[in-house]
């Protein structure tokens, strides 16, 4: 993609996809995090009263329902799963595992 030919106005509403979906992606990661704190929290509290094995499975299900999201986040310049590349999955990486776009970043400073 080349510079030259983009116009101002194409060129910002690249820049504002790029970002809203940065933005998509921080808060299914955050979303995530706070379930997956929290829901352990609640879980291990729940657990001291009623069934604790019982708990951590409710809780492993609600965490990975919640996880969900992160996973099947799609790339914004590729359009596959971020995190995913059909083999290897790492939900820590970043940058995407398909095309090695660098998390957060802006599409026209490449
Ligand atoms: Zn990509």
């Amino acid at each position: 993609m080349s510079r030259k030919v983009l116009t101002k106005r194409r060129r910002g509403e690249i820049q504002a996809g790029y970002a809203a979906a940065w933005e998509d992606l921080r808060l299914r990661e955050q979303r995530s995090l706070n379930v997956g704190v929290g829901g352990f929290l609640c879980a291990m509290t729940l657990g001291y009263f009623f069934n604790g094995y019982f708990m951590f499975a409710v809780y492993a299900v609600v965490a990975l329902w919640f996880s969900a999201p992160v996973a099947e986040f799609r790339c914004p310049r590729c359009g596959k799963r971020f995190y995913n590349n059909g083999w290897m999955i790492n939900q820590w990486s970043g940058r995407c595992l398909n095309c090695g776009l660098v998390k957060g970043s802006d599409p026209l400073e490449e």
